[in-house]
């Protein structure tokens, strides 16, 4: 796989293969199998693998699939099992990786499922076109921001990416390619559909125009989680950008202590002379990879508390106007590569979820009891969505949604992570499935209103069950 692709595989974990007989016959074409995981290094299952360079290539890939079904995998950064599908197959699509047209006038790209977005940054900023919303981390495909619709700091405003998707080309089950605009259902049960409906070929992608490669920061400390939301409520809608790291393991009034990050594109006039003359340049840096064996426990209490507590206390309690590097801006840890590695060999869980306005109360339960349970995450980010999305599986609702990463092999987080699954479900929230790997498929149903919906459609276009995943199974989906 390419150097940007899908991570190595997790750890010397024996990888279970498919249960149950028969064993799958051998697939032409397909490679045997590999063992995949998410980004968080958890639960490997073992898959043929096949990397399509045409549309043709990938309808015939499907078509010899096999009976355990196929997924597509774009560049292996959802955190869970979105991209795996044990025993069976999984069609690599980062070798589809053409721009087909730019419409440097209208702000439009043309381009496959499997180009990332940083190939995107770094072919369209110097034309002065950003892409519409990008997650942290641009080592994704158009593809997988589609599967999954993913949000960025600008939800509140930009909402997420699929309403900024004009059209795309999806393989259906039947082997047909459908091209599909927001008008249709297949598209909205597409988007943040975790690749169940098809693949995506192709997409039409809204852009939104820059003057410069820099942004504009404004930097404030907020003492507690009511302090910070005050802050947020009050005033975000003045930013497009808008993200809160907060310590989750500050306790009493502390708790939810944070940085807010706020800020937009730079225009012109805002640079000095010297970064005036490459106003549009993308030069994000890199430090080396994180060596593949880290031994576990690097990240324990103690040494997060440690770092938390300087994070916040290095913050500025005010500063406004900071020009900022679009990569540290947006994507931080894509300057390690393989930061994933620092979590040891049993990786690590990302848990997201959102609660709307009026389950503020509920919020500030689940966060206390993240810092009571002693979680060691320093990687905790609040933000404030906007308005809900078209697509009928996509995660963002007007509310909260607060993000953490925390070592898989903490004792007793099966069960200390459904218990907030449970406070998340009775406040009318939802957790987000590109983040999943464990949640229990009965909580599914009340936190996404059109599970039905979309099981019916799925139901109806694909019989047969072609396309499917470990997700998939997991959560009956
Ligand atoms: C550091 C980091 C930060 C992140 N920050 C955010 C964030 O701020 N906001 C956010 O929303 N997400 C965030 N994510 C998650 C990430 O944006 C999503 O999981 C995204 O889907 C990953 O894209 P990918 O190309 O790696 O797809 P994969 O992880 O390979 O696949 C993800 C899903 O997309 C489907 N898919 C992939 N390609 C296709 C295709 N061609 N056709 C149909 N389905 C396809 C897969 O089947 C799977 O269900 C973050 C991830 C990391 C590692």
């Amino acid at each position: 796989m390419a150097a940007e692709t899908a991570p190595a595989p997790a750890s010397p974990t024996p990888v279970s293969t498919a249960p149950g007989p028969p064993a799958p016959a051998p697939l032409a074409g397909w490679g045997p199998p590999v063992p995949l995981t998410g980004w968080g290094r958890t639960a490997p299952t073992a898959a043929r693998t096949l990397r399509p360079r045409s549309a043709e290539e990938a309808a015939r890939a499907v078509r010899g699939c096999g009976a355990r079904g196929a997924i597509a995998r774009g560049l292996g950064r959802a955190y869970g099992d979105a991209a795996q599908n044990a025993g069976g197959a999984v069609l690599d699509m980062t070798g589809l990786d053409r721009v087909h047209a730019v419409d440097a006038e209208q702000g439009l790209v043309v381009c496959d499922a499997g180009v990332s977005l940083h190939r995107l940054m770094r072919l369209l900023l110097p034309l002065g076109w950003f892409v519409p919303v990008t997650p942290g981390t641009r080592y994704v495909t158009v593809g997988g921001a589609i599967g999954a619709d993913i949000h960025g700091k600008n939800h509140h405003g930009a909402g997420s990416f699929c309403r900024h998707v004009r059209t795309f080309d999806l393989l259906t089950a039947d082997g047909e390619i459908r091209t599909l605009t927001p008008d249709d259902d297949l598209f909205r049960a597409t988007a943040g559909g975790m690749g169940l409906t098809g693949i995506v070929l192709r997409a039409t992608v809204k852009l939104l125009p820059v003057e410069t490669s820099l942004m504009s920061v404004d930097t404030e400390r907020a003492r507690d989680l009511d302090d910070l939301m005050a802050r947020m409520t009050a005033s975000d809608h003045r930013y497009r950008y808008s993200v809160a790291w907060i310590d989750l393991l500050a306790r009493s009034a502390a708790t939810g202590r944070s940085v807010l990050t706020r800020g937009d594109h730079a225009p012109l006039a805002a640079l000095g002379p010297r970064a005036a003359r490459t106003p549009l340049a993308f030069r994000p840096g890199s430090l080396p990879a994180v060596p593949r064996h880290v031994p576990p426990g690097l990240l324990g209490r103690g040494s997060v508390g440690l770092f938390n507590e300087f994070w916040y206390r290095a913050a500025p309690r005010r500063r406004t106007g900071e020009l900022q590097k679009l990569s540290a801006f947006f994507h931080p840890l894509d300057g390690l590569p393989h930061w994933n590695r620092i979590y040891g060999p049993r990786g690590f869980v990302q848990y997201q979820f959102v609660v709307g306005h009026g389950a503020e109360d509920a919020l500030r339960r689940i966060i206390e009891r993240i810092s009571r349970r002693g979680c060691p995450s320093f990687l905790a980010v609040l933000k404030r969505f906007g308005a809900g999305d078209p697509g009928w599986l996509s995660f963002p609702m007007p509310g909260w949604t607060l993000a953490l990463d925390i070592p898989a092999g903490l004792p007793g987080l099966g069960a200390f992570l459904d218990g907030l699954d449970e406070e998340v479900a009775a406040a009318g929230g939802r957790v987000y499935l590109a983040k999943d790997s464990r949640l229990r498929p009965e909580l599914l149903a009340a936190m996404y209103p059109r599970l039905a919906d979309f099981r019916a459609l799925r139901a109806a276009a694909d019989p047969r069950g072609v396309f499917v995943s470990d997700l998939a199974r997991r959560l009956s989906l």
